[in-house]
């Protein structure tokens, strides 16, 4: 059994094949995953997809390289799609610097009206971080969002800042990147941080593992995160993907 907690099968990078993508999912024990939307087409497009797959679930937010764009009458229309049974998070959210679409301000806002609405409605957040760990660990902070917890999203950092998450409530979800060759803050975070507080994702369409790096990414692959992680930590495959498993179901309150 595995659980991919950040998948974009809203992307339109899956149109084409979304069945077979899906097929090959499941036979390589990919259980449950979680689809990301992050604006007014992807959620739209996640809402219909968790309607019709029982396995999966949704997570609902607004991106931080859009974050100029979003209206009150976007949070408010996410804010209602909460009561739905199968949205289990809200996300992605954050700050991205290395992008300057948002102004660094508006993406602060947007990323705060979003934590408190996560904690009007107790569902936990996902965290997307690029080249901003120091504001988002002040942000988590200064908003309580360890009241509601969460998932620092295809984590990059190193193991000071994962250990810093792991106090604020948070798991540490790692991808295809840990996997790369050339990856050494992944790694040295997958043997530090304890199995019960790791996540597992693929993040598709991006970020594909080894071997795949480069190509469209899918659900399918997160069993090789899986067993990067295994090799690492020197345990079985089987106990990553289990424990990994009950960690996203309790942190999503899924049965
Ligand atoms: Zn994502």
């Amino acid at each position: 059994m595995l659980f991919d907690t950040h998948a974009h099968l809203n992307a339109e990078q899956f149109e084409e094949d979304l069945e077979e993508v899906v097929t090959r999912a499941q036979e390589s024990g990919v259980e449950n995953m979680v689809i990301v939307g992050f604006d007014r087409p992807t959620i739209t497009r996640a809402m219909e997809l968790v309607e019709q797959y029982d396995f999966m679930y949704a997570s609902i937010g607004w991106h931080p390289v859009d974050a100029v764009d979003m209206t009150d009458e976007d949070l408010a229309w996410i804010e209602d799609l909460t009561s739905h049974p199968k949205v289990v998070a809200i996300g992605e959210m954050g700050l991205d610097y290395y992008w300057d679409k948002s102004p660094k301000e508006v993406q602060k806002e947007v990323f705060r009206r979003q934590i408190q609405l996560a904690k009007r409605v107790k569902l936990p957040i996902v965290i997307h971080n690029r080249e901003a760990t120091a504001d988002i660990v002040d942000i988590l902070k200064e908003e309580g969002a360890s009241e509601v917890g969460g998932i620092m999203h295809c984590f990059s950092g190193s193991v000071e800042v994962a250990q810093e998450c792991l106090l604020m409530n948070f798991y540490i979800s790692l991808g295809g990147p840990v996997t790369f060759k050339n990856a050494r803050k992944p790694k040295e975070v997958a043997e530090a941080v304890p199995l019960d507080k790791l996540l597992i994702e693929t993040d598709c369409p991006y970020l594909a593992p080894h071997p795949y790096r480069g190509k469209r990414n899918e659900p399918s692959y997160v069993k090789l995160v899986a067993e990067q992680i295994a090799e690492l930590k020197g345990i079985s495959y089987e106990e990553v993907a289990a424990i990994t498993t009950a960690n996203a179901k309790k942190l999503f309150a899924i049965k």
